[in-house]
């Protein structure tokens, strides 16, 4: 698996270290109150796991499952819920937890979908930030790191359902996918 990977962006120590950075953030930053922190499956369970650790208040944890790709390397533009949250949302200061921001639509569609249901507040705390990619105007509170351009795997993100478990993010070699 690791011979897949043409070069390594982020590795386990950097990785580390913007879960302590932004955990400490959001600790200071919902200082006095109980967040619903809303992990987005399948991509965010490792980001999820990290950054909750760092995060020293008292949390509510929830998942969500959306789909945006197909199996390929580009996102589509559709957004489908494929497994919803567990609880009531109304009133609940909202922390989505997300691998990555890419054309926006994710996130348009999540954000959306917790202010109708009467969300008091709904941030997002995203482990990449991929700015290139955006065809929506939309942009994450809390980020990582920004990422170029280009399609990566590894903490979470797949390419066909694989890599997730690689524990630092990289570059697929372009003759794995094309
Ligand atoms: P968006 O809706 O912002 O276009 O993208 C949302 C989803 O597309 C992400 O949560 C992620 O699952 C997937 N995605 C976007 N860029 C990448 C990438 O570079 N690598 C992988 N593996 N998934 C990506
Ligand atoms: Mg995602
Ligand atoms: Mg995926």
């Amino acid at each position: 698996m690791n011979n897949d990977i043409e070069e390594v962006l982020f590795d386990q120590e950097q990785i580390h270290e913007a879960a302590v950075r932004l955990g400490q953030t959001i600790t200071k930053d919902y200082a006095g109150r109980k967040p619903l922190v809303l992990s987005v499956l399948k991509g965010a369970y490792l980001w999820t796991a990290d950054l909750v650790r760092e995060i020293d208040l008292y949390v509510d944890l929830e998942f969500i499952k959306i789909s945006s790709y197909h199996g390929g390397v580009t996102s589509s533009n559709e957004i489908q819920l494929v497994t919803d949250v567990q609880s009531d949302v109304a009133g609940r200061d909202v922390l989505i937890l997300e691998d990555i921001v890419d054309t926006g639509q994710s996130l348009r569609f999540l954000k959306d979908l917790l202010k109708d249901r009467g969300a008091n507040s709904v941030q997002v705390a995203t482990f990449l930030d991929k700015k290139g990619g955006r065809k929506i105007e939309i942009d994450a509170d809390y980020v990582g790191f920004d990422v170029r351009n280009e399609f990566v795997v590894g903490y979470g993100l797949d390419y066909a359902g694989l890599y997730r478990n690689l524990p630092y993010v990289g570059i697929l070699k372009k003759d794995i996918y094309s």
